[in-house]
């Protein structure tokens, strides 16, 4: 028999991953009822609201389906209903998501050319349009780029992708995952003439894991009439013919409560406000890291500075140092739950989620928690991180 786990210590559990994230406590009390019939009448303004909303935030006038899937579903949504077999993608590679997106692609039958890059900086913006240009045949039928690369934290420039795409004069759909983006950092589907939107509703949006949705342009619509790929449960016509415009099946009432609720937090605080905290909120992060990053510390994983990404930070500890011995110390001694490192990047670096829910005094409980066991576990690293976070916050 396995041994109990040991208790966590007292307090409140910080979680500080990269997703999920934390559930405020109104939509928790929003999600808390009993259940209901989605076709009854009272249910329809809450669906209606909270659709509106989630295209709102996409900063669409476009079409929207949603999955009851994690973000997996809206990945296979997103292929399915614009490919055909045999089909040419090129994948912009960021880091593991971008790497499982396209692995998934070749999962149904999709000819992936993967644009190679350093997961420390990404891709060469110039080299997307190097590839476009000479694909003069229009092989390529998609450019697929994770927006926010969770794994690396990393963030690439959708505008300049699009640029490239339209410098290029080619016609391929733009495909976006906006995972770990949406509701955190700047996305706008409809002027940066995205034409399929992946987004999931255990980030930005605050709620439990579970539902996935993609935005979907006209031109996206017209490509999917001629798209082969077989699929049924993601069928975007079949979602067309249903009186919600989506779902195939039962439709998941209580996360409807719960993004409705989601949907109101922004829109009190503001969406260009919740963007500027996490813009804060990231930099105090990359203050800390910096400081800590002395005596060949624990330091930033990415290197390229005008894409480090505002809702999660990667950091490689140095080497000889386990990044999930550290994680352990974090969770085990203080209750603070951090992100691990994804395939190749598994042990070496650790991840802080600063997306979503999140205060200064959140930041600063997961930042002193890390400073805390890089002492105990006699890492080496520069002494003073959170005092650092401290002073950019306090705007000294
Ligand atoms: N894409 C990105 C950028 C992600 O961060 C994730 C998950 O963290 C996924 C895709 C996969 O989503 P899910 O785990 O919800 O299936």
């Amino acid at each position: 028999m396995s041994s109990p786990a040991a208790a966590r210590p007292r307090g409140r559990h910080f979680f500080a991953n990269p997703g999920p994230t934390n559930i405020p406590d109104s939509i928790l009390r929003a999600i808390d009822r009993g259940s209901i019939d989605f076709n009854d009448p009272e249910f329809t303004p809450v669906y209606d609201a909270a659709y509106a909303g989630v295209k709102r935030v996409l900063r669409t006038s476009q079409h929207l389906f949603m999955y009851n899937a994690s973000g997996h579903g809206a990945w296979e949504a997103s292929l399915t209903n614009l490919m055909s077999p045999g089909d040419t993608i090129l994948v912009l590679e960021s880091g593991y998501f971008s790497d499982e997106w396209a692995e998934m692609a070749r999962g149904h039958g999709l000819n992936v050319r993967v644009l190679a890059a350093d997961w420390r900086r990404g891709v060469d913006i110039a080299d997307v349009r190097k590839a476009l240009d000479a694909d003069t045949a229009h092989a390529i039928k998609a450019v697929c780029v994770v927006h926010n690369e969770t794994s690396t934290g990393m963030m690439q420039s959708l505008p300049a992708i699009r640029d490239a795409i339209d410098a290029a004069r080619h016609p391929a759909l733009f495909l976006a995952d906006t995972i770990s983006s949406l509701g955190s950092l700047e996305f706008r589907m409809d002027d940066w003439k995205i034409d399929c939107v992946v987004g999931g509703s255990q980030k930005g949006l605050m709620l439990p894991t579970g539902m996935s949705f993609t935005g979907v342009s006209e031109k996206a619509m017209a490509a999917h009439a001629n798209a082969k790929l077989r699929r049924f449960y993601f069928d975007w016509t079949m979602m067309l013919n249903r009186p919600q415009k989506s779902f195939i099946g039962t439709i998941p009432v209580h996360v409807f409560y719960g993004l409705r609720e989601s949907i109101r937090l922004i829109d009190e605080e503001g969406l260009d406000n919740v963007i500027a905290r996490h813009t804060r909120l990231a930099e105090a992060t990359r203050r800390a890291v910096g400081v800590w990053a002395g005596n060949n510390g624990p330091h930033l994983f990415c290197t390229a500075p005008d894409r480090y990404s505002n809702s999660v930070t990667a950091i490689l500890m140095p080497d000889g140092s386990s990044a999930d011995a550290l994680r352990k110390t974090v969770r085990d001694r203080f209750n603070v739950s951090l992100g691990g490192g994804l395939g190749k990047l598994g042990g070496r670096v650790f991840r802080i989620g600063h997306l979503g829910d999140l205060n200064e005094p959140m930041l600063l409980g997961a930042l002193t928690a890390i400073e805390m066991a890089l002492r105990i576990e006699g890492i080496p690293h520069g002494r003073g991180g959170v005092e650092a976070a401290m002073a950019f916050l306090a705007g000294e």
